[in-house]
Order: C-alpha cells, then sequence, then structure tokens
C-alpha cells in the first residue's frame, strides 16, 4: 500500500464532497481470477517449499515460472503459476478451479472424474453446502482421465417428465440418456430427480441450477471491490426477474424471453467477504422460484493518502453548499434505462495522462480513510477535447458549484458516466451522442485548483471504476 501526502492545491476538491461509508483496508490486491488454469494463491504463513511440495514441483520450477529471484519473499494473495511437473512416483497434479454460479462438488466430481469425497478431503472440507462462487477448488486430477461420456448439463425432473421427453428436449437419443443416468430406457422418473444431460467434453460447464434457471454467468469471479459485475441469467421459460445483492437490487433486463442481463456496482468500500446475492423468477402464471448465491467479493488494491486541509480550506466543503449538488447528481448519476447504447469496449473521455486513478483512499488530517476518489483523473490542456466514451443520452449538462461545468450521459442498463470541472460544454439534456463524439472541453471550473478531467461512472447506483469499461466489454 503506498501512502502519500498530498498538497490541497493539487487535490481533485470535488471528490471531498462525495459521501462515503468505510473503514481501514488492509493492502491485499486481488483480480478475477477465472476457469481452472492451475494457479496458487499464497496463503498466510505458506512457504515457496510448501507449495512446491503440495504441487509435486521444486521451489527452483515455481520461482522460474514466476520470475522469482528470492524464493523466500511470497506475499500472501500472490498468484502463483505452477509448472506442469510430475515427479515419477506422484499419483497426480492438482488443479485449481474458480467455483462459478451452480457448480457443486457434483458438478465438478463429473466435469474433472474427481469423486465428490476426494474433492472434500483434498480442500478440507466439513460442510460442502459452505460452497462460494468465486472459491478456489483444489482438484486433483486423476491419471488414468476420460473414457466416459461427458455431462453437459444438469436437470431437475418436473411434473409429467419422461425420459423421451427430456431427451427431445436436450436433442438427445433416449438410450444415451438412460445410460448416462443409469436407468432403464423405460424407467419412471420423479419429479425432483436429477438427470445428468450426456454430451461431449467441450461443451459449457455444468451447472446445478434450480428450474427455471438453466445457466447463471458471473463476470469478474470473484466479485471486485470498487469494480462492476456482469451478471448473465438463462431461464427454460419467459420469467420476469428481481433481485437484492450487497444492500442494492439487482436490476435485470430481458432480451429474447429467455436471456436475462444485469450489471451491477460493488461499492468500492464492501469489506471483502462472501455474500448471498439472492434473484427471484417469477413465471406467468405467478409461480415463483428464488435462486441464492454465495458470491465472494474480493479487495479491489486500492492505494491510500492522506490530505491535510486548513481550516478556511474546510469552510469550503460546508454541506449547505455540497449536500443539494449532491442529491441532484446522484439521482442524476442513478438512472436507469432499459435500452443498451453501449456496445464493446468503452473509449476514453480524454487523450491526457491519467494523473489520479479511481479508488485511493483518503483520510483528512489524519482521521479515518472514510473516503475514496471517485473517478479517473486525465490532466490534459485547458480546452483540450472532452469526448463521450460511448453511445448514449445526455442526462446533465449545466454548471454546479461544486463540480464546475458538468455532463452526464445514460448509457443504459444502469450505466451513466460524468464529466466535471469543463471550460466548455458543447451538448444539451436529451441529445444523444455517440462513441467519439465532443461533449466538451478540459477547464478548471467549480472546485478545481488546475485543468484535469474527472471521470466518473456509476453502476446501478453505485459509484464504480470507469476504466474496468475501457479494457474489457460488458456484458
Ligand atoms: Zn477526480
Amino acid at each position: 500500500m503506498t501512502h502519500r501526502a498530498i498538497v490541497f492545491r493539487r487535490l481533485c476538491l470535488l471528490a471531498l464532497a462525495l459521501t462515503l461509508w468505510g473503514a481501514a483496508w488492509p493492502a491485499l490486491a486481488q483480480d478475477g481470477g477465472q476457469g481452472s488454469t492451475t494457479i496458487h494463491v499464497v496463503q498466510r504463513g505458506e512457504t515457496l517449499f510448501q507449495i512446491a511440495m503440495r504441487y509435486g514441483t521444486t521451489v527452483d520450477a515455481i520461482a522460474q515460472a514466476n520470475g522469482i529471484d528470492d524464493p523466500r519473499y511470497i506475499t500472501v494473495g500472490q498468484r502463483l503459476l505452477i509448472p506442469n511437473v510430475q515427479s515419477s512416483d506422484s499419483a497426480g497434479t492438482v488443479t485449481l478451479h474458480t467455483l462459478q454460479p451452480g457448480e457443486t462438488l457434483e458438478t465438478l466430481a463429473r466435469h474433472y472424474h474427481t469423486p465428490p469425497a476426494e474433492l472434500a478431503a483434498a480442500n478440507h472440507m466439513t460442510n460442502p453446502a459452505q460452497l462460494y462462487v468465486g472459491q478456489e477448488i483444489a482438484v486433483p486430477l486423476s491419471l488414468e482421465q476420460g473414457g466416459d461420456v461427458e455431462p453437459r448439463a444438469l436437470y431437475h425432473v418436473q411434473t409429467g417428465d419422461n425420459l423421451a421427453r427430456v431427451a427431445v428436449h436436450y436433442g438427445v437419443g433416449v438410450a444415451a440418456l438412460a445410460e448416462a443416468n443409469a436407468l432403464s430406457p423405460s424407467a419412471p422418473l420423479f419429479v425432483g430427480q436429477t438427470l445428468w444431460i450426456p454430451g461431449s467434453a467441450a461443451q459449457a460447464p455444468l451447472r446445478d441450477l434450480p428450474p427455471p434457471f438453466t445457466d447463471c454467468e458471473l463476470s469478474p469471479v470473484p466479485a471486485v471491490q470498487g469494480k462492476t459485475l456482469s451478471i448473465h441469467l438463462q431461464t427454460s421459460e419467459y420469467v420476469t426477474l428481481s433481485g437484492t445483492f450487497l444492500g442494492y437490487p439487482v436490476q435485470l433486463v430481458t432480451e429474447d424471453a429467455t436471456q436475462h442481463y444485469a450489471l451491477f456496482g460493488v461499492h468500492a468500500f464492501t469489506a471483502a467477504g462472501v455474500y448471498p446475492m439472492v434473484l427471484t423468477a417469477t413465471r406467468e402464471d405467478g409461480t415463483q422460484t428464488t435462486l441464492t448465491l454465495r458470491v465472494q467479493v474480493v479487495e479491489g488494491g486500492y492505494s491510500s493518502e492522506t490530505i491535510s486541509l486548513t481550516t478556511e480550506q474546510q469552510d469550503l466543503l460546508n454541506p449547505q453548499v455540497t449536500e443539494p449538488e449532491w442529491e441532484l447528481f446522484a439521482r442524476v448519476m442513478s438512472s436507469f434505462t432499459a435500452r443498451r447504447y453501449f456496445d464493446g469496449v468503452m473509449g476514453l473521455p480524454s487523450s491526457g495522462a491519467i494523473s489520479s486513478p479511481f479508488g485511493t483512499r483518503r483520510s483528512y488530517n489524519g482521521g479515518e480513510l472514510r473516503t475514496f476518489h471517485s473517478g479517473t483523473d486525465f490532466a490534459a490542456p485547458p480546452g483540450s477535447p472532452v469526448v463521450a466514451p460511448a453511445a448514449g443520452v445526455v442526462v446533465l449538462a449545466e454548471e454546479l458549484p461544486v463540480r464546475g461545468n458538468a455532463v452526464a450521459i445514460d448509457h443504459g442498463w444502469g450505466v451513466v458516466t460524468a464529466y466535471f470541472h469543463l471550460s466548455a460544454i458543447n451538448v444539451a439534456v436529451g441529445d444523444v451522442v455517440t462513441a467519439g463524439q465532443t461533449i466538451g472541453a478540459v477547464g478548471s471550473t467549480g472546485r478545481s485548483t488546475g485543468p484535469h478531467l474527472h471521470w466518473e461512472m456509476w453502476v446501478g447506483g453505485v459509484q464504480v471504476d470507469p476504466m474496468q469499461w475501457v479494457q474489457r466489454s460488458f456484458p
């Protein structure tokens, strides 16, 4: 964690006005891991020697694969690539699997041909019901893999089902379906019974989800403080969906009747941990099914800084000025439009260099780290263009006491971006803008002490890091 003292005049003053929650944060940075590559996350108290023993490899091999000069120095949370070295007496290798929604020890057992009991033992699990999305599961891989037909789905039998009907639904043969489940082709089924649907190995990962949910993807997994979380649900029939996570609604948009999407902002001060995401599907006949996922949130690796304010400077933060503006701004930034305007990765709003990143925790005059920088700052010459990073509709274009000349763009699906301290505004409320269109010019209006652009993004009513959207596309 870097800790910097910053003089007041160099600071983007506006962040002072923003409303915050919080506590102190340890400095563990993690990114969203995915899939089943062999990566080991260093745990407290582990040594490289222990890790090498666990994977049947050597300290030298791990050090070399990760560019580690001195094997005595590894840090908690560090991700190590484990080279695929098999010693002659090793029973097999271990791979790490990041748990996705709907995955259970049973689905992993089918996928990796490793019995559930072996998975539980390898991970010292006493209660497999405590699994959570984002959890890293060590999977011992047996040496004799393959042979069986890979299942591609898990189906829960509903009223009126028989093997033929399920086989037709999934486009598989009745005999193959019966064989995959060790049943006779004429065997009666009972409601709630689980059936493995045979398929090939190359297919999507197995999910064990209650009907009508047929698939659920979260990205990134685990979720990260201060970042956008993408949620994609698939259902077998038309339903309306609602949900909650971390005390905020999950606002879902349905496309093609059975595909449901939501973008969710994880607050920058959410404590690392495992939280329930509750998703409820309501069918046309009014019956409901609730899916509860346990989802891990990890720290975002933000740094912190101390800001010194004189009494006079503190007076500038008078709530009578800052609060009405905040209320107006927060209302605009929490807009939700079901139409999606953004498409693909976003561009940058300014060609200037980044002078201050999102998320830096701030303390004033040595107090608690109770605020954070709510956007990304770009240092750019006054008058240089500010462009829309993606298409959208202008929802704010006016001068504000703290934020100066400000523009906000609603990109749809709860994604709203804003641009502050502009020297000029080139758009009006209601304008539809395209990606790359000039919306204003860099300036130093409002409570700013030098020309810069503050770029801010809200997703689902929460401030998140806009730079994530420059690096990857959503949903
Ligand atoms: Zn800023």
